[in-house]
């Protein structure tokens, strides 16, 4: 029998940094292993070193506006993703693309951005302008749209404040509880059908949980998941299929 080390030689080890939350932590790492047997057939599957943290604390950071301690935190644990043996990490939200930056200056293994994969995907699907939902983080502030901006020529419309504010609590008080109302999911297809009444000609879900409530067959333009995306990006990097 071949060793393992020739075996799982061609693929590169992942490094997820999970946890915000972890209930969308669950689907990257089945759909990165679900592409890697794709890709091998039988019984392959990724390599993975994952490290998930706490996200209460990080979360009551984010919204008292303590960025930097967050990045600290963040940069230490991607340390340890490294130390594991990873070769890539994939930060796996979207909101702490924020302090992105920050953790690849604490890491010499390359960190794959979500908007990276996002931005290819709509640039692939032909669209040029789309809506972007995700927490008020991502939607009011520049870390995320102006990359979909300045290397994808997207024009990145949002929703009005105050259905900015209802898709911000719904991700905080029920998805990323792993709650699912009804009412809520009418509540995003509503915001869904004014951002395409305003001209989007896609959405991106940039938030890694609004996959658990959206449903693409209830959209009328085509739907961008950025976990989905962001974890099949790291499962063709693993397969070294894509840089
Ligand atoms: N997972 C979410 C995102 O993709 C929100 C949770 C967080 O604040 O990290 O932005």
């Amino acid at each position: 029998m071949k060793p393992y080390s020739d075996v799982a030689a061609g693929m590169r080890t992942i490094g997820l940094l999970g946890g915000m939350s972890w209930e969308s932590t669950v689907p990257y790492y089945r759909i990165i292993n679900e592409t890697v047997k794709e890709a091998l057939g039988g019984l392959h599957s990724a390599k993975i070193v994952l490290v998930s943290v706490d996200f209460e604390p990080i979360e009551r950071m984010q919204h008292a506006d303590e960025w930097e301690e967050t990045a600290k935190i963040l940069a230490a644990e991607a340390r340890s993703v490294e130390r594991g043996g990873a070769q890539c990490l994939v930060l796996c939200t979207n909101t702490m693309h924020k302090v992105a930056s920050e953790i690849q200056k604490a890491i010499d293994i390359p960190l794959l951005h979500i908007a990276t994969a996002t931005g290819r995907a709509v640039t692939s699907a032909g669209l040029a302008k789309v809506g972007l939902l995700g927490t008020k983080f991502t939607m009011e502030e520049t870390f995320y749209r102006q990359q979909l901006e300045n290397d994808y020529a997207l024009d990145v419309m949002i929703p009005t404040e105050p259905d900015r504010n209802t898709v911000h609590r719904i991700i905080y008080d029920e998805l990323c509880l792993g709650i699912i109302h009804e009412s809520s999911r009418e509540a995003f297809n509503q915001v869904l059908a004014s951002l395409v009444g305003s001209g989007a000609e896609g959405v991106i879900l940039g938030c890694t949980e609004i996959s658990m409530l959206v449903r693409h067959e209830d959209s009328a333009v085509p739907l961008f998941d950025t976990a989905e995306l962001h974890a099949k990006y790291a499962a063709r990097w693993a397969l070294q299929e894509d840089s």
